[in-house]
């Protein structure tokens, strides 16, 4: 056992373990663990934990049992960690198996770090001064000193390509992450040189710390006089200019030669929009013996625009008349409504969109018409569904009925689960879960369309998983939300990060913009709107049920399916024993029938929330967390009345708290309103606009007329 203490911006006694496992950081739990740190985090590779079996976390207990290795019968490693006394906030930890400090330990300190964001723990780290107090000019300068101090902290190996003069290639490696990016230093101002990593792709600074890590080595290296010599091109290249928006610009060498001169002589120092006239121009040099360097992201960059190009021109036309487009009956094996139609143009157009529709306007029905289209219109072969794990059967069951591609679930062992992303399958769906401990396999494909169900679930852009995700690379890409995004601009970022890293520039710039905070830097609300919804009109389409309710049919159908949290199960099965030992008797007494039935439903109420059974609060029911969920986006839309059942008062008793924490007006009604009361509450609700939700048992609603609830 060993303690010790960790530094925090709150005040540690404030803290509960929640909130200091969420804080913990790589370089304090290397600081924890002490010189062997960064073995035993390394440990945690050797397993492979099951967040809901092995794993329990509650305010005050992290709890991680370890996977008996075959053939072991002992019982296993159990490593909890807690915080030693409430009062001090020293994080303690336990191994039942050794004595001091060992691989286990580490191996759940390395699970939390990599989990935060399955484990619910993520936050996002302290900020030293609020963005939002700073000017244009701060944020850049502040932007490229975080930059220059990991340049100056992290360990780089830099391979120089001529080291005997500065402005040259270089391959700059990362020692810890093992990573590899080209760098192209061209002087010494932000904007001179070029780099290959994500960050300067996205920053606009026009810098990163890789670049500045070459930099500040070359002024050790070279004299003031030799880096003052400016660098002199000697070929010709085609590059990707980032400053506010990204633009495609040719690289010349100053004197260009006649024949260079007179192909792309007028293109120089200009912003390229005509790609295919580009194009012609580079087959023409190069027909004649000369090389013409294109970088990656230019070339990534001039195939996108092609494409964008010819399916542009294709989708403008569905989207003139979608009503009466033959496509709404021939895209796939159901008809499609005029607006949904109209939302798989869009997307497809698009190549990268989002989709935030309101709930039941048919947001998978639409995915599976964007793939379809994209197959007759871009030849894709291979479509990613990442969901929730409890959707993917759902998901599975809307492809067959909609369309004839062949579909699979990834299941299975690590070894199994690799070959099944890689067969020629078309749709492919997995769980954000799987995404994490699969993506060596599943980068290795070539992915046409991925497509996120829930995109808001990767808001957090701290955790593990959500980088993973966000750096998942293909074609086309879609993000089906349920929630309307305009309300939680953390969440709408890293969607659109996704869909489109440059758009919504670099997070900095766009909280400065768009957020108010007070002195403290607390979120008092949001600006800028209208700008914000202008610049997402290309990538984000949202229909209202209201917009659309003329073309839909009078009622959708649509079944939630949830998992039930362990202690749900457990409770579960501890009924469905007793069952099953009754059940298994030859003769069955009038005292059996009853117990059965008893623990029958019993089963079904644990099914709902295990305080149904136990009554012990708080109560465990991930049906009341959907339920909430469900909430934030039935009542952010507008007019939207609900009728909602359950067969037991106890658990509308549990619904109402989350009602009243939004401040909803509704009516209650269950057996013991008396029958003369019952019809004044069913005008409340039919009259009223302002009461939304009708709460009623099976029981208390037979007869009555609810028709405002839509
Ligand atoms: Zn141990
Ligand atoms: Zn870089």
């Amino acid at each position: 056992m060993s303690q010790v203490d960790s530094s925090s911006a709150k005040k540690s006694t404030e803290l509960t373990l929640i909130d200091k496992l969420s804080r913990l950081s790589y370089q304090q739990t290397l600081k924890l663990l002490g010189s062997d740190g960064p073995k035993l985090l390394r440990a945690g590779d050797s397993w492979d934990f099951r967040i809901e079996e092995d794993v329990y976390l509650n305010e005050d207990l992290f709890r991680l049992k370890f996977p008996l290795a075959p053939g072991e019968t002992e019982s296993p490693p159990v490593v909890t960690i807690s915080l030693m006394d409430p009062s001090n906030g020293r994080l303690r930890w336990n191994c039942t198996v050794c004595e001091s400090l060992c691989e286990h330990v580490g191996a759940a300190f390395s699970f939390i770090l990599d989990e935060k964001m399955t484990l619910g723990l993520a936050a996002p780290p302290p900020e030293r001064v609020p963005v939002e107090s700073l000017s244009e000019q701060e944020l850049i300068e502040r932007a490229i000193e975080e930059r220059r101090e990991r340049a100056r902290t992290e360990r780089m190996i830099v391979k120089s390509a001529e080291p005997e003069q500065p402005w040259t290639d270089y391959a700059v490696s990362n020692t810890i992450s093992g990573k590899t990016y080209r760098v192209a230093v061209r002087g010494r101002e932000p904007g001179d040189s070029y780099c290959s990593c994500p960050d300067f792709r996205t920053n606009t600074l026009g810098t990163c710390k890789h670049i500045l890590h070459v930099l500040a080595k070359l002024k050790r290296r070279f004299t003031e006089t030799e880096l003052k010599r400016p660098y002199h091109r000697r070929t010709i290249g085609v590059h990707v200019q980032y400053r506010d928006q990204a633009t495609l610009r040719l690289l010349l060498p100053e004197r260009l030669d006649p024949e260079a001169s007179e192909v792309l002589g007028k293109l120089r120092d200009r912003d390229i929009e005509d790609v295919p006239d580009l194009l012609k121009r580079i087959q023409n040099l190069e027909r004649r013996g000369r090389t013409i360097n294109i970088y990656p992201d230019a070339e990534e960059f001039i195939q996108r625009r092609l494409l964008q190009d010819r399916i542009a021109r294709r989708v403008a036309e569905i989207r003139r008349q979608p009503e009466s487009h033959p496509l709404r009956r021939e895209l796939l094996k159901a008809e499609l409504l005029p607006y949904q139609l109209d939302g798989i143009a869009f997307a497809a157009g698009a190549g990268r969109a989002v989709l935030a529709d309101d709930m039941g306007l048919g947001k998978t029905i639409q995915a599976i018409g964007v793939s379809e289209l994209l197959v007759r219109e871009a030849g894709i072969s291979k479509v990613l569904v990442i969901c929730p794990a409890s959707v993917k059967s759902q998901w599975r069951n809307e492809i067959r009925r909609f369309c004839d591609r062949d579909c699979q679930l990834i299941a299975g062992s690590i070894a199994s689960r690799g070959a099944q992303y890689a067969n020629n399958c078309f749709f492919t769906v997995c769980n954000y879960e799987q995404v994490l401990r699969d993506i060596l396999s599943i980068e290795r494909v070539n992915w046409d369309l991925i497509i996120l169900d829930e995109g808001q679930r990767i808001k957090n852009w701290e955790a593990k998983t959500s980088r993973v995700i966000k750096g998942l690379r293909s074609r086309f890409a879609l993000v089906l939300s349920g929630t309307p995004l305009e309300n939680r601009l953390d969440e709408l970022y890293s969607v659109v990060q996704f869909i489109d890293d440059r758009r919504l520039g670099p997070a900095f710039r766009f909280y400065n913009h768009h957020r108010v905070v007070d002195e403290k830097g607390k979120v008092l609300g949001y600006k800028n709107l209208a700008e914000l919804r202008e610049k997402l009109q290309p990538v984000l389409l949202r229909r209202t049920r209201q917009s659309v309710s003329q073309q839909l049919p009078p009622r959708t159908n649509e079944i939630i399916r949830i998992t039930p949290t362990q202690e749900q199960i457990d409770l579960h099965h501890s009924h469905m024993r007793l069952v099953n030992r009754i059940t298994r008797k030859k003769f069955l007494t009038e005292m059996d029938l009853l117990r059965l039935q008893k623990h029958l439903l019993m089963c079904r109420m644990s099914a709902n929330s295990t305080f149904l059974v136990d009554k012990k609060a708080p109560g465990y029911s991930s049906k009341l967390e959907e339920l909430d969920d469900l909430f934030d986006r039935l009542f952010s839309e507008e007019n939207r009345k609900v009728l909602l059942f359950s067969e037991w008062t106890t658990m509308l008793d549990l619904i109402e708290p989350l009602l009243k924490k939004r401040g909803l007006s509704f009516v209650r009604l269950d057996g013991s309103v008396p029958q003369k009361l019952r019809q004044g509450l069913v005008h409340e609700f039919q009259g009223n606009p302002g009461c939304r939700l009708f709460l009623t048992t099976n029981a208390g609603s037979t007869g009555l007329n609810l028709q405002a609830a839509n």
